[in-house]
């Protein structure tokens, strides 16, 4: 089988900078990192929120559930935390520990916002006092667009959203992007050869994939 063509971002006709290896003039260096959304990162029951965000602003509802039932068979109540907790009590077994948690999270100054359309919030409508009888619940749930609205606010933090940014801004084409239909997880790459270290592909990254590191 043929191996996959990366293919070079707009800057690289011939005649343009792809004939030099700045990669030489380099004393620091792009690399994608690898770590967790906060949501990822503090929630009590080991859920991945982002994966689940992500398949509902895909308009994929199932998958969103099938992630989610993947990690907890109740997530709606937290229930693998608290019954954990309780069955602990009951038989006299010292607390579970929490589930570990991330160590590296990706923080808000880390975005880049620019690229972000600001949204407001969907609430929950809240049941009135004088309508809150038996065991009615008082959050009434959004509606199926609001959710997926909801899902369109995420900003993707610490995960490549491939928005091409790094692969069209790189002054000197040194991210190289894997053709559609031969993509497994990140579709880009760096060419070092190339990479001449300026930072501007992390800068313009708006999920925060992106880490300059030294290179001396
Ligand atoms: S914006 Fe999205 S990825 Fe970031 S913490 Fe919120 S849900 Fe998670
Ligand atoms: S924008 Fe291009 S040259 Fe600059 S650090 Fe990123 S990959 Fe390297
Ligand atoms: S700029 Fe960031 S989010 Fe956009 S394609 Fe490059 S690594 Fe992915």
């Amino acid at each position: 089988m043929n191996k996959p063509i990366l293919t070079r971002g707009g800057y690289a006709l011939p005649g343009t900078s792809s004939a030099f290896k700045t990669g030489d003039w380099r004393v620091r260096k792009p690399v994608y990192q690898h770590v967790h959304a906060p949501c990822h990162g503090t929630c009590p029951a080991g859920e991945d929120p982002q994966a689940y965000i992500a398949e509902l602003d895909a308009g994929r509802p199932q998958q969103a559930w099938e992630k989610l039932v993947s990690v907890n068979p109740l997530p709606a109540i937290t229930g693998r935390v608290a019954a954990e907790g309780i069955a602990a009590v009951l038989a006299g077994r010292e607390l579970p520990e929490k589930p570990d948690s991330p160590e590296i999270t990706v923080s808000f100054d880390q975005l880049n916002t620019n690229y972000f359309e600001p949204l407001a919030r969907h609430e929950q409508d809240i049941l009135p006092p004088a309508e809150r009888i038996g065991e009615i619940e008082t959050e009434r749930t959004l509606a199926p667009a609001q959710v997926t609205a909801e899902a369109r606010r995420c900003l993707s933090c610490g995960n490549c959203m491939s928005c091409d940014n790094c692969w069209t801004l790189c002054p000197d084409s040194a991210v190289l992007r894997l053709p559609e239909g031969a993509r497994e997880s990140s579709p880009y790459r760096f060419d070092y050869d190339y990479c001449k270290g300026c930072g501007l592909c992390a800068h313009e990254c708006p999920c925060g994939f992106i880490a300059m590191t030294e290179d001396l």
